[in-house]
């Protein structure tokens, strides 16, 4: 055949994910720990390596490493799964909870997974788009779903790419006014340090998505786990990939998710960090910085492309442009790093906004840098 039947029409209108994946010296595009893991543990995954049966599939549902996970946050193992980072599951929730004649809800700008699975599987998508502080409008939302009919509702706490925390009491009144299923995605949790873990018990209708992927230095092996109810945890296995999860990274969580007290100092480390970049980015003119939760800072400048492209051409520091998101017009997220990558980033910013300043003053465009390093 010279050619190949189109596939199901609503791909026409979807565009795969940029993960814009790309190398610079100052890595701070995808809210990544900046830190590999220690040494130490290192040295333990290697013997773990050595030990493993690759001629054996995993155990399907990883059994060891939920019974961990389930222990420390006080549920059954029947109340988790674990799936190839917190994106594959995601997409389970969208396959058994969305689907043809399904209605799932976000919160827009938000991660944008939660649209292109709803898409991807023929759901019906129901976008309510944040307030300009990026709060979520309570009270439109609560009535949407008193009308009734909705199936799935994505909730990133706090929300990925503009770090902004639902107040609890909004999260509590939506679990009691549908009978949708109410994902919390806390993938920013150990940063953010609030979770709806205690009202699990109370309402079927809650899951908590978590991952390894960030505060935990593990995103090369794609783990992410899900607390629910363990219904909803029996309905997902049905429509999962069984060996998902390989043994090597369930092996790997477990050591780092037992070990998991060693990450606390690193995760401290980058709360101050967090706060030197809002504060080193709030002082240069030009540049609104919005408040963050997570591991990562929204922040907004005119020419944001343009900025974007400096930073990486001029100075090797790779963030991510929202600049083209509806809602996030002229903003760029940075991830937070290490004290040495903040002060690289901080440091470039200053010195592409006061050439633009310049330039601004003397009435010409801004011309590409010519700035060596130490200027
Ligand atoms: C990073 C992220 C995830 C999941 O990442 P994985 O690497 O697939 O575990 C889920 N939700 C949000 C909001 C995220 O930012």
């Amino acid at each position: 055949m010279d050619h190949v039947r189109p596939p199901r029409e609503a791909l026409a209108a979807l565009r795969p994910y940029d993960a814009k994946h790309l190398e610079a010296e100052v890595m701070l595009a995808s809210n990544e720990n900046p830190l590999n893991l220690p040494g130490e543990m290192l040295d333990r995954l290697s013997a773990l390596a050595a030990e493993i049966p690759y001629n054996r599939y995993p155990d399907p549902m990883a059994t060891r490493l939920r019974e961990d996970i389930a222990q420390a946050n006080g549920l059954d193992v029947g109340n988790v799964l674990i799936g190839n980072g917190g994106d594959e599951l995601i997409f389970d929730l969208v396959l058994a909870w969305g689907g043809p004649g399904r209605v799932v809800l976000d919160f827009p700008p938000t991660f944008v997974m939660y649209s292109i699975d709803a898409q991807a599987t023929g759901s019906t998508l129901e976008s309510m788009p944040r307030r300009a502080d990026f709060s979520i409008d309570g009270d439109a939302l609560l009535e949407r779903l008193e009308r009734g009919g909705v199936d799935l509702v994505f909730i990133a706490n706090p929300n990925n790419p503009t770090g902004t925390l639902v107040p609890e009491t909004l999260l509590i009144d939506v679990l009691n006014a549908t009978d949708a299923l109410v994902v919390v995605d806390e993938a920013y949790f150990e940063f953010s340090r609030h979770t709806m873990r205690p009202h699990m018990s109370r309402h079927r209708n809650l899951a908590i998505l978590r991952t390894f992927s960030k505060a935990f230095s593990l995103a090369a092996l794609r783990a992410g786990y899900l607390l629910a109810h363990e219904e909803v945890i029996s309905e997902l296995t049905k429509v999962r990939q069984p060996y998902s999860v390989n043994r090597f990274t369930q092996a790997a969580a477990r050591l780092v998710f037992r070990e998991r007290p060693v990450f606390e100092a690193a995760i401290s480390q980058l709360l101050r960090n967090r706060d030197v970049l809002i504060h080193g980015l709030s002082e240069i003119p030009g540049v609104e910085v919005f408040p963050s939760e997570a591991n990562f800072v929204l922040f907004r400048v005119e020419h944001a492309s343009a900025v974007w492209r400096d930073l990486l051409k001029e100075h090797s520091v790779l963030v991510r442009d929202f600049s083209r998101t509806p809602g996030l017009e002229d903003c760029l997220r940075v991830s937070v790093g290490t004290e040495h990558e903040m002060g690289r980033f901080l440091q470039a910013m200053d010195e592409i906004m006061s050439r633009r300043r310049a330039s601004a003053h003397f009435g010409v465009a801004a011309p590409a840098a010519r700035h060596g390093k130490g200027e």
